[in-house]
Parts: structure tokens; sequence; C-alpha cells
């Protein structure tokens, strides 16, 4: 009964002319009753993606934006400038963000508190590196990421849908494994109910990021836990993307 999220990061890739061709074939597709359909492209295209996606069907979102209203932060765009653009969603800690441009637990907590007040709704992405998981420390580092929304109020969970996406399986071509998926899900599921609460345990949906695909999306869409999917390369194909939306279970 959660909602299937399908979200796709363009991270800095595309043009008008790619942005124009792809929201074509999307808008064409059908997709489940359940599913949101989510694209993110770069944000000086999201008012020009906005004039060409049929919104009844399609989503948009920022890929980052800051804690601060407005003000002196030159490269900076504002939630505010988002939900400006009647855009609702942004991804906030993508492990792009925290590994090459430094973004830290507390920053990313400001900025999520921050478009949450403002009426926006974040994707926030966790996932451990190749050598947490290899030494067993993934539900550590998963529970550090998670723990640094604690400021949050109860109420704006509702506001938040998590993706899971390990850093090992980030542009690599290597997927985590469905029941790898599975079981990491289920402990971020465990870890809102022992530390949030039951109700927001049960309605928070969680997507996996990491290497999807039109070959794999199948089996990982069919594990209870996985509640949909934020693809990045994939998500520049129309045809693999379109096959990733309708593999929601
Ligand atoms: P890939 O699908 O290219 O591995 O990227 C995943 C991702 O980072 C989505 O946010």
């Amino acid at each position: 009964t959660r909602t299937f999220f399908v979200g796709g990061n363009h991270k800095c890739n595309g043009n008008k002319a790619s942005i124009k061709a792809l929201v074509s074939e999307l808008n064409k597709v059908e997709s489940k009753s359940n599913v949101e359909i989510i694209i993110a492209p770069p944000s000086i295209y999201l008012d020009y993606t906005q004039s060409l996606v049929d919104s009844g069907k399609i989503q948009l979102s920022a890929q980052n934006c800051y804690s601060e209203t407005k003000g002196a932060f030159t490269g900076e765009i504002a939630a505010e400038m988002v939900k400006d653009l009647n855009i609702n969603w942004v991804i906030i800690g993508h492990s792009e963000r925290r590994s090459i441009f430094g973004e830290s637990g507390e920053l990313l907590a400001k900025k999520t508190k921050h478009a949450i007040d403002i009426g926006l709704k974040v994707i926030f992405c966790i996932g451990e590196q190749l050598a947490d998981r290899q030494s067993s420390k993934t539900e550590a580092v998963l529970s550090a990421q998670l723990g640094d929304l604690k400021s949050l109020d109860k109420k704006q969970w509702d506001s938040i849908v998590i993706a899971y996406e390990p850093v090992w399986a980030i542009g690599t071509g290597v997927t985590a494994t469905p029941d790898q998926a599975q079981d990491t899900h289920k402990y971020v599921r465990s870890w809102l109910k022992d530390n949030i609460d039951e109700t927001v345990a049960a309605k928070t949906s969680i997507m996996y990021g990491g290497s999807v695909g039109a070959a794999n999306c199948n089996a990982l869409a069919e594990k209870p836990d996985v509640d949909g999917f934020l693809v990045g390369g994939a998500s520049l194909i129309a045809t693999d993307f379109s096959t990733i939306i309708k593999s929601a279970s």
C-alpha cells in the first residue's frame, strides 16, 4: 500500500534537446496507479522541463537546494525558488553531494528541515561505502546518516522518502542483489520504528538506487521493502526508464 516512487536523477547531464526528446517519450508511459514518477534534471532546466511534462503523470524534483531562504550564497538555489516554479520535490544528501562537495550530515539536516518547512518533499539519500559493507558497518553508517534527521518533528517525516543508495553500486554496474537490498531496506524500516515510530516506519517509502536498469528492476521491485527506485544512468534512456517505471509492484 506504500507509494512506489520511480525517480530519474539526471545528475549533471543533458541539454534542452535531450530533455525534450526524453520527456516526449516519458509522457506516453502508462504506469500503475500506485506509482509516482519524478524526474530531476539539472536545476537550470527545471522550468523548461516543467513546460514539457504531462504534469498529471510526471513530477519534477531539484537535485539539491540550500538551507537558507536567500542571500549572498553565489551558485546556490533556495528551496523557495524550487517551490516558486511549482516544483514539489528536492533530492538531499546524494552521495555525490556528500563526497564530492563535502556536505556534512549537519548541513543536510538543515537543508532537509528548511525544505520541508517551506512545503517541499524530500528524497533523502543514504548509503554506505564498499569498505563499510566489507567491515560489517553498513547498519552503523545508515543509522548515523538517518540520525542526522533527529531534529525533524515527527510530522515532517510525512514529507520524506528515503533513497537507499549503496555508494559501491552507484554508476558501477554492480547492483545490490535483491536480497541485499531487501535486508538493508528492512533495517532502515526497523530504524524508523525504533527511532521515530511505527506509523512512520510503515508508511515511509524506501527507494533503492545504484545501477538500476531494465534488466534488474523486476527482481528488486518484487521485494516487500523496496518501494521504488532512484535511477541515474538508465533514467536518461527513455526505453530503459519506461521499463523501470513498469516494474512497480
Ligand atoms: P546509477 O543508476 O547511474 O548507478 O546512479 C544511481 C544514482 O546515484 C541515483 O541517484
